[in-house]
């Protein structure tokens, strides 16, 4: 047995040292190549803006963390966020609202994430660069054409489909999206869709979805990684990105495309008002005495048991809150059609068949259990601590109504289908 253990931490430790090994050398390579456009390091633009090196390692920590490595590998993510410059960044705006890009640059205190991102060398971003018109589109195919099978490809936004893609139209030659996004994934080295409207759809795809709009992996023909949410946190962008210069692959994905290390787990798991939910303890109208103690949400629509992505732990507005903390419940945002699928927003599911792209397979096959063990009238499929509180008469809500309680089972188990992604 103790052999066993020994071996088993032995193979461990021999992995990660082939790992590391591997990013020595990809960082190596890129240390060797010209930065893309030339300027102050990295480090110089931390400092100024009062980010010290201690700061920085402790980012590269946390990040390492994060894409679940040990924290033995700060220095090479460190490294790998430091040479950002060297690879070419195509950022494209499809069907959308902007409110990824809003999101990730428009802090006025931004976070150390947001002044990475700063750093990376877009080559072409509509939001953020000057240029416009013709002008734009040249910058986009010299971009294309001198990076060619070298640059990484984020979207944001959906493709519309119908009467010829003419719903979205780019540029002075109006171009359609699906054309811009064919020509762009076809010389890319690796493709990442940003927000619910690139991975899913988004709103613009929910029904009845007059103008045909597809997620992204539904028109490319190359793998495609899904950071869901609307928006995604900046640490699930920057983390993708990181893993791609440090490896030179993508990340192991969950069946619906999205990084493991990011969407493994559902928010249910991590929530800070789980205890709540543990102790019975249910909101049962916003704005009641529950509201004001903090109680579960669940009963308020929350479909954070049915949401694999990692809210809780990096928040939003400078990581400093997200929306359970702030009383509502969680929307969704991170999985498939959520418009469709998860409405209305402030209700709490009763059944739920997913019809994820896989038949249901996969993370949707785990959220599948939780919905179909919901309670009805008096059906219970409640965690342990739940069901002692409602036995015991201890359901702890000032309006509650025993007879008509709707909770979520609590059986746990992680589906997710690992798929790795390999690009060129
Ligand atoms: S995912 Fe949400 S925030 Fe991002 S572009 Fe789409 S609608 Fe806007
Ligand atoms: S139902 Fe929502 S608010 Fe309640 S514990 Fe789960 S994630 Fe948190």
């Amino acid at each position: 047995m103790v052999r066993s253990r020994d071996a088993q931490s032995d193979s461990k430790s021999q992995y990660y040292e082939n790992l590391k090994s591997q990013a020595q050398q990809r960082l190596e390579q890129l240390r060797a190549a010209s930065p893309v456009k030339e300027g102050p390091s990295l480090l110089q633009r931390l400092e100024g803006n009062g980010v010290s090196r201690r700061d920085f390692m402790k980012w590269a920590a946390a990040m390492a963390a994060a894409l679940s490595l040990p924290v033995t590998f700060r220095r090479e993510v460190a490294q790998a966020a430091e040479l950002l410059d060297r690879i070419p960044v195509i950022y494209l705006h499809l069907a959308e609202c902007t409110g990824c890009s809003e999101s990730l640059l428009r802090s006025d205190s931004p976070t150390l994430d947001t002044l990475i991102f700063d750093y990376i060398s877009l080559e072409y971003h509509e939001t953020l660069m000057a240029a416009s018109g013709w002008q734009s589109e040249e910058i986009l195919e010299t971009s294309m054409e001198q990076h060619k099978g070298n640059y990484i490809l984020m979207v944001e936004g959906a493709v519309p489909m119908a009467a010829g893609g003419t719903y979205l139209t780019i540029g002075p030659h109006a171009h359609t999206g699906e054309y811009i996004l064919r020509k762009a994934a076809d010389g890319a080295a690796a493709v990442i869709a940003v927000g619910a409207c690139a991975t899913y759809g988004g709103i613009q795809a929910a029904r009845p979805n007059p103008t045909n709009a597809r997620r992204i992996s539904r028109v490319v023909n190359k793998a495609v990684i899904n950071i869901a949410g609307c928006p995604p946190s900046e640490a699930n962008i920057i983390g993708t990105i990181l893993h791609y210069v440090l490896f030179g692959t993508l990340p192991a994905l969950d069946s619906f495309g999205r990084p493991r290390w990011a969407y493994n787990m559902r928010v249910h798991d991590m929530c800070e008002r789980r205890g709540r939910f543990d102790a019975g303890e249910f909101v049962q109208r916003f704005g009641d005495d529950g509201a004001r103690r903090g109680y579960c949400l669940y009963r308020v629509g929350c479909k954070g048991p049915f949401t694999f992505n990692n809210c809780a732990i990096e928040r939003f507005n400078q990581h400093t809150s997200w929306p359970i903390q702030a009383g509502h419940g969680c929307i969704g945002c991170s999985e498939p059609d959520f418009w469709d699928t998860m409405a209305p927003y402030e209700e709490p599911r009763k059944n739920h068949l997913y019809a994820g792209v896989f038949g249901g397979m996969g993370a949707d096959a785990t959220a599948d259990k939780i919905g179909i063990g919901l309670l009805t009238a008096t059906a219970v499929g409640i965690g342990a601590h739940a069901i002692y509180s409602i036995t015991q008469g201890n359901f702890r809500n000032p309006s509650l109504d025993d007879k008509k309680s709707v909770v979520p089972s609590q059986e746990s188990t992680d589906q997710s289908t690992e798929t790795e992604s390999q690009p060129k």
